[in-house]
């Protein structure tokens, strides 16, 4: 007899990321997690100090301050919001919950990696459907559905292409799905779009009753170390996530973040408006050098060499000055490279590094 656990499970590439270390190089620029280019809202940093003389005790299970606070924010109903350990957890919980052993999972080609990942743990069939452009194509993806599809996911913004679908597509592909599919709009870049005809997903939450949004700290809040999520959803869903999830899936200290960081005022604004100008001046600057930039709606840009030999070349070049930037191999784009878009200083070291490298 062999301990074993189900076979999907030995099927999953662990998900390897945060990386932040070059052997040898002293001073690392990380630009390979598409973390916020500002790090935590200087009020989010003083009610994680404060949270720490309280950390004997154990956080509000039902998340109550926190879900009111994103509620007031984003003009959402709070009873309607679940708050996860990121939104990685609630993509996995909603994957527990309704896909599993016998279910089809469908999503895009080069859709965001956990969705497969976490697909196979909990033995579903993932659908990967050819884009269109590097972008998710709504026909393909309604013709891959089959009976035994339970989910849908789309990234919109997609990471890590950088594109979006417009609202009208979106619509279309839930008015393509049948009422047992789940379709879960990940809109954890919503924040740094700036095509109008988008929307994060509330809308279609509310009209169709099968559909989810979830949403993110970890990017425009800068605050992927607390490990911080939220999920808007049909009262059904959220009836269902309130059974899957642990009692104390949130710490305290994240939640005190979390209710810190959308008070503050400006902040969001302030970092599209960096992020806009700097998405804009490294993608310039790098389509100069004869690098294909793919177009971004996102905090990060997708850069693509023509071969992996020469993304290579270029990962190991921006290494060489301390700049660690993500390959794209386990996405199937192994001629590309995801930059994740900085501070000023960081962007600038990046285009000179492959001025060099491209000049070299
Ligand atoms: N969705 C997408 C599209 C992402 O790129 C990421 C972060 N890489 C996540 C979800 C997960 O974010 P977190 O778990 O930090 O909230």
């Amino acid at each position: 007899m062999t301990l074993m656990p189900r076979p999907s499970i030995l099927a999953v590439e662990p998900y390897v990321g945060g990386e932040s270390k070059i052997p040898g190089v002293n001073r690392i620029v990380k630009l390979s997690s598409n973390e916020g280019a500002f790090g935590p809202p200087p009020a989010a940093v003083e009610a994680i100090r404060a949270m720490a003389a309280e950390a004997h005790r154990y956080p509000d299970g039902g998340a109550t301050a926190l879900r009111e606070a994103i509620g007031a924010r984003f003009g959402l109903d709070p009873a309607r919001i679940v708050v996860g350990n990121g939104s990685d957890e609630l993509l996995a919980l909603l994957i527990l919950a309704y896909g599993g052993e016998g279910t089809e999972l469908v999503m895009s080609a080069h859709g965001f990696m956990m969705y497969d990942i976490t697909g196979r743990w909990a033995g579903c069939r993932i659908i990967k459907v050819p884009e269109k452009n590097l972008t998710t194509d709504v026909d393909g993806m309604l013709a891959a559905v089959g009976p035994r599809t339970r989910l849908v996911f789309l990234a919109n913004p997609n990471n890590p292409t950088g594109s979006i679908l417009p609202q009208a597509e979106v619509e279309r592909l839930r008015a393509g799905l049948r009422d047992d599919i789940l379709l879960v709009l990940d809109s954890a870049y919503a924040e740094y779009v700036t095509r109008p005809d988008y929307d994060a997903g509330a809308k279609l939450v509310d009209a169709s009753g099968t559909t989810v949004m979830t949403r993110t700290f970890s990017k425009i809040f800068g605050m992927g170390g607390m490990r911080l999520g939220w999920c808007y959803a049909p009262r059904a869903v959220i009836d269902v996530l309130g059974r899957v999830r642990g009692p104390f899936n949130v710490n305290a200290a994240a939640m005190a973040a979390g209710i810190a960081a959308v008070a503050e005022k400006g902040w969001v604004e302030c970092s599209v408006e960096h992020n806009t100008l700097w998405r804009a001046k490294v993608s310039d600057a790098l389509t100069a050098l004869g690098i294909r930039v793919w177009p971004s709606e996102g905090n990060f840009v997708l850069v693509d060499f023509g071969t992996a030999a020469k993304a290579k070349a270029a990962d190991d070049a921006l290494k060489a000055r301390g700049l660690i930037v993500r390959a794209m191999g386990g996405y199937g784009l192994p001629q590309c490279l995801r930059i994740t878009i900085g501070t000023a200083e960081e962007c600038g070291m990046v285009v000179d590094a492959l001025t060099g490298f491209m000049r070299g």
